[in-house]
């Protein structure tokens, strides 16, 4: 009875697998009426949604989709390094900028940047560093970019985002791929130069996030311009709001849907979404008001126009530019997104954990250094963890945009994921300040970027659409090797050809998947023995990450393929399981780049700390993304199980960094040191009298030569060798020999240190003057 079972269950498996390999099985029995199948269940996208997801290249992201990735070609992608001139540059104008720079008096007292700032950004051609050469620019590398933005950003948000955006998203960029010669000719070199300031302005009140949507519209005609009749242009009426630099711009870049109903251009009426740089003392251009965002006092405001004549050769491109202004947007988004905000972020979580750890060391509570208790070394962890990821990932997004890439879906990656670590990374710093975070004032060095964070939260693709929508969504259709050929195999209006490419396609889907369960099961049970695909010259102490990545890899692109087989078009309303589906997408890229940082550093030991915890932090987070997963994955018990056993085969084993790890970050921080310099490298960091980073640094110096000193007195204290207190008892210790005078010197020099940095600013009862009062023995 058993043997006869097992022959028809051996016949069985036969039949399939030749009807499976054998095409001219496979293609009428499964293809044909799978093609149907999937032609039901290609969702509805829309024109501009279609551009969206079209936008942009797939680089590494394609390798992490794989499930196997190529970790060979990884390590092999060039380090990033600046050139001379580059560095110069940072050294240079920016270090000048950056001394120039006082928060304070930017935001609370001028709210804008003062004049000879504002001068000097556009005398040294701040707003020319994507711009070529050869139209006064200074061509700057993606990388040189990103340093300039985190730089300004760890001094002022309110400056960085006065460089950054020029050199983003907007006029430039756009002119430079898009726009005529004549075009490029005129406005390249007065950009570079800082004769025009520009804004973009995509934003509507009614089409915030869906920009796609906005009710902005030009109607094609001819009219009398500058004294010439019959110029062929529009009439355009807008309503834009948000607009970064649009109160002080002088050219506004515009997007807006133009209709040619007269036919005067000789083709459809909607013709689609259309740019244009409109100078800003055209007549009919309403600007100038503000808005005031978070004490984030970069000029921002709403801007109109009705009806505001505008010639066809303001339209970039020209006639040929007409219709394809989100083509052009998505496409220059993926590399404005992948440097600007990346930079600002990682700026802002260098300067928590700068300040932070120094913090930690010179503020002492119950004669402690607040550093040392395990409550702070969490909270100090979290920060030297995500910072180094953070870093990490900045730059290798940059160098992709160096090799010429445009990054779609990594750039949405870092977009959410860095802005949300320096929320983070704030948040705890502003915790472990305490108060001296919260009250404002000259001296406060994190009340402004705690305040600014918001900002990045919010443009450039708000944050929980970017998690809940795009990252996976775009990533799905880009990413995937085989879900593009599929869908133009089903889309293709030739029936046959349509069956050969879907069945091909198909085919080699099936084996990716069957590739993808084995490779999960293999390394989920026997993963610490394997070295599939993982080469041999690597750091020793990542190789447990390799392995880990590259199961979650082939898990991810199993549940990847489930999840699409599954809802098919129906993922774009299940935003969370989209969402989870993202964040392992998300968290597969920083920990490569995490691995990647380590290699290019030269294996530094003194950074394996930084290394384990950012590493073994987001591997916890990808386990507890894929848990969530299946847990909300809607289907039933049975498939849910089956999908658990094969990701988990031995139950989730990846932990959280562990408090020993953690307490070893925290000390790294806590301390100068190579490893805490290369952590925070790029920031600025003032040397002048009075600065308050400038205090914070000389006061954990001066406490590493203290430290010791105070611990003698105190046991000397406790073993009542010393009975005086305060000043005397300095004396007695002298004259006891129990310290030098060299040593009650560098007690009297950390007492006053330590006075300046825990001090706080007061003002006078309507809060006009600040001052801060570092003599001894007044409270504040
Ligand atoms: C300081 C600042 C500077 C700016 N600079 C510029 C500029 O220079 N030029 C310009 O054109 N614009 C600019 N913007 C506009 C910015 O890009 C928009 O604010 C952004 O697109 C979000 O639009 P919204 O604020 O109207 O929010 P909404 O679109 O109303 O979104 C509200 C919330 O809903 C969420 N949401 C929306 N759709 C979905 C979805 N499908 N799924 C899940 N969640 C969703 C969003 O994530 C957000 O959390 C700026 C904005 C600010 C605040």
């Amino acid at each position: 009875m058993f043997q006869a079972l097992f022959l028809f269950l051996i016949a069985l498996v036969a039949v399939f697998s030749i009807i499976l390999i054998i095409p001219i099985f496979r293609r009428p029995i499964v293809s044909t009426p799978l093609l149907k199948i999937f032609r039901k269940m290609l969702p509805q996208i829309s024109q501009t949604e279609q551009i969206a997801l079209d936008a942009g290249t797939v680089w590494w992201d394609g390798d992490l989709f794989s499930g196997k990735p190529d970790w060979k070609k990884m390590l092999a992608y060039p380090k990033p390094e600046l050139s001379a001139e580059e560095q110069a540059f940072l050294d240079g104008p920016v270090e000048k900028l950056c001394d120039m720079l006082n928060e304070w008096q930017i935001t609370h007292e001028l709210q804008d940047l003062p004049p000879d700032v504002w001068q000097f950004i556009k005398d040294k051609g701040f707003f020319g560093l994507i711009i070529p050469k050869k139209y006064g620019g200074y061509e700057f590398s993606a990388l040189a970019h990103s340093q300039v933005v985190m730089k300004i950003g760890s001094r002022s948000g309110t400056a960085a985002v006065t460089v950054m955006v020029p050199n983003s998203l907007g006029p430039a960029e756009l002119l430079l791929h898009y726009g005529t010669e004549k075009q490029k000719d005129y406005y390249l070199p007065r950009l570079a130069k800082g004769k025009e300031v520009p804004c973009f302005a995509l934003t509507s009140p009614d089409a915030g996030s869906d920009a796609g949507a906005m009710p902005d519209f030009g109607v094609v005609c001819r009219s009398t311009f500058e004294g010439k009749e019959g110029v062929l242009g529009m009439r355009v009426t807008w309503e834009k709001r948000y607009i970064t630099l649009g109160p002080v711009a002088t050219l506004l870049g515009l997007a807006f849907k133009l209709r040619d109903p007269d036919g005067i251009l000789g083709g459809e009426e909607d013709l689609g979404i259309t740019l244009a740089l409109i100078p800003t003392n055209t007549p009919g251009v309403n600007i100038g008001r503000r808005h005031f965002p978070l004490n984030s006092v970069f000029q921002n405001g709403p801007n109109s126009g009705d009806a505001v004549f505008i010639p066809m050769e303001w339209v970039i491109g020209e006639e040929e530019g007409v219709g394809n202004g989100w083509r052009m947007l998505m496409n220059s988004l993926a590399a404005g997104r992948s440097i600007s905000l990346p930079a600002t972020s990682t700026g802002a979580a260098k300067l928590a954990a700068r300040t932070s750890g120094a913090y930690g060391r010179v503020r002492t509570q119950f004669k402690t250094p607040i550093g040392y208790f395990e409550g702070i070394e969490e909270a100090l962890a979290r920060i030297g963890g995500n910072t180094y990821m953070m870093d990490a990932a900045r730059v290798m997004t940059a160098s992709a945009v160096d090799l010429g890439e445009k990054p779609s879906v990594i750039s949405a990656i870092v977009k959410y994921h860095l802005t949300e670590r320096a929320r983070q990374s704030i948040d705890d710093a502003m915790d472990i300040h305490g108060g001296k975070g919260i009250c404002i004032g000259p001296r406060n060095y994190l009340g402004r970027p705690y305040q600014q964070i918001p900002v990045g939260i919010t443009v450039e693709g708000a944050n929980i659409l970017t998690r809940n929508m795009i990252i996976f969504g775009q990533g799905a259709i880009r990413c995937h090797p085989y879900i593009l050929k599929e869908v133009a195999a089903a889309k293709s209006q030739d029936e046959e050809q349509s069956l050969l490419d879907f069945d091909e396609a198909f085919s080699n889907h099936g084996n990716y998947a069957m590739r993808n369960v084995g490779y999960s099961l293999a390394f989920g049970v026997v993963g610490d023995y394997i070295r599939l695909g993982i080469p041999y010259n690597i750091a020793p102490e990542a190789l447990t990450y390799y392995r880990q990545l590259t199961r979650f890899s082939a898990a991810f692109a199993l549940m990847a393929d489930v999840s699409l087989l599954k809802l098919g078009g129906a993922l774009k309303r299940k935003e969370r399981i989209s969402a989870r589906l993202g964040d392992i997408l998300s968290m597969l890229y920083l920990c490569s780049a995490t691995l990647k940082r380590f290699e290019d550093d030269g294996r530094p030991a003194t950074d394996l700390p930084l290394l384990h915890w950012s590493m073994q932090d987001a591997i916890y987070q990808m386990q507890q993304a894929f848990d969530e997963l299946l847990d909300n994955f809607p289907s039933n018990i049975v498939m849910r199980w089956t999908l658990r056993l094969i990701i988990f085969p031995l139950g989730r084993r990846c932990l959280l960094p562990s408090d020993a790890l953690s307490h070893e970050v925290s000390r790294l921080m806590l301390a100068p040191g190579e490893a805490r310099d290369r952590l925070t490298g790029g920031i600025y960091m003032p040397t002048a009298d009075n600065e308050p980073l400038a205090d914070l640094e000389a006061a954990l110096n001066c406490a590493l030569e203290s430290e010791p000193v105070e611990a003698k007195l105190r046991a000397a204290v406790k073993a009542g060798e010393i009975t005086t207190q305060g000043d005397e008892m300095i004396n007695e210790a002298i004259e006891k020999k129990i310290i030098t005078i060299v040593e009650a010197a560098s007690l009297k020099k950390m007492e006053d240190l330590r006075r300046r940095v825990i001090m706080v600013d007061d003002f006078p009862a309507d809060l006009s003057e600040a001052s801060c009062d570092f003599r001894q023995g007044a409270t504040h």
